[in-house]
């Protein structure tokens, strides 16, 4: 693909859950190495969006593209693409039976089909990244919840995929263990990784985004730089969030 093809592009996509109109004629597009924060009330459709981006859900109508390629509905074609889609989710979701180290190596051996040695060594490397390498023989539940939640961005991050989606993956933190995990994706971000994350902390998404698009009803109402969609809302919708957070 050329250097202009966005990473993400989502053109004209709706869907509905039933009578609910969740997402509303969405155009989006992420270029490579860019960070986008997606901020909105709850409710607002950020969720339903990533789980657009790799098919986890559906849409109705419109495209998804992934660094120019459209979401194939299913098969081999749908696993590698979402093997370029990285997600990390709020509840860590990793696997609770196998230890850190085979969480990491277990998507590039059965998906990626690398071998276990080489799996291994890489998966040292990420977990070595996320600083929690001295972790990589204990179980999940053996961890706290910010050295999950870095296994699980190392694990993402082992299928060497082209995005990361980030769906509030500090908000069933414990408030002394956000920081650590924002620092993994400050650092992501600094390494040029293009990421779509759904936050809620300010200070992430002043610092770190390229852009801030804020959603409400489904629908996009602002995209902008952080300063200027903090500093200068231009809805009423923007305006009235800002008031209740900020
Ligand atoms: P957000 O992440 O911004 O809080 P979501 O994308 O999770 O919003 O949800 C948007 C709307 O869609 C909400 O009204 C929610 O109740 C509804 N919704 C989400 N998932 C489903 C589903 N699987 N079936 C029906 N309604 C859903
Ligand atoms: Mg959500």
């Amino acid at each position: 693909m050329t250097a202009r093809t966005p990473m993400i592009r989502m053109a004209s996509v709706d869907k509905h859950f039933g009578e609910l109109h969740v997402l509303r004629d969405i155009n989006l597009e992420v270029a490579a190495g860019q960070v986008v924060v997606v901020l909105g009330p709850s409710g607002s459709g950020k969720s339903t969006l990533c789980r657009t981006i790799n098919r986890l859900e559906p849409i109705d109508s419109g495209t998804i593209e992934v660094d120019g390629q459209a979401l194939p509905a299913e098969g081999k074609a749908l696993a590698a693409l979402r093997a370029d889609v990285g997600m990390v989710f709020q509840s860590f979701n990793l696997f609770a039976h196998k230890t850190i180290l085979e969480n990491v190596t277990l998507g590039p051996i059965k998906v990626r089909r690398i071998g276990k040695d080489d799996a291994e060594k890489s998966g040292l490397a990420l977990l070595e990244r996320v600083g929690i390498a001295d972790q990589k023989d204990k179980y999940p539940a053996q961890l706290s919840g910010g050295q999950q939640q870095r296994a699980a961005i190392a694990r993402a991050l082992a299928m060497k995929p082209k995005v990361m989606l980030f769906d509030e993956p500090t908000s069933a933190l414990d408030p002394e263990m956000v920081q650590e995990v924002l620092d993994v994706m400050t650092t992501l971000a600094k390494d040029g990784m293009t990421m779509l994350v759904v936050t809620h902390e300010m200070g992430f998404a002043r610092r770190a985004a390229n852009r801030v698009v804020f959603m409400s009803d489904g629908e996009i109402v602002e995209d902008a730089p952080p300063e200027t969609f903090f500093s200068n809302p231009t809805s009423d919708r923007a305006k009235d969030f800002l008031g209740k957070i900020l």
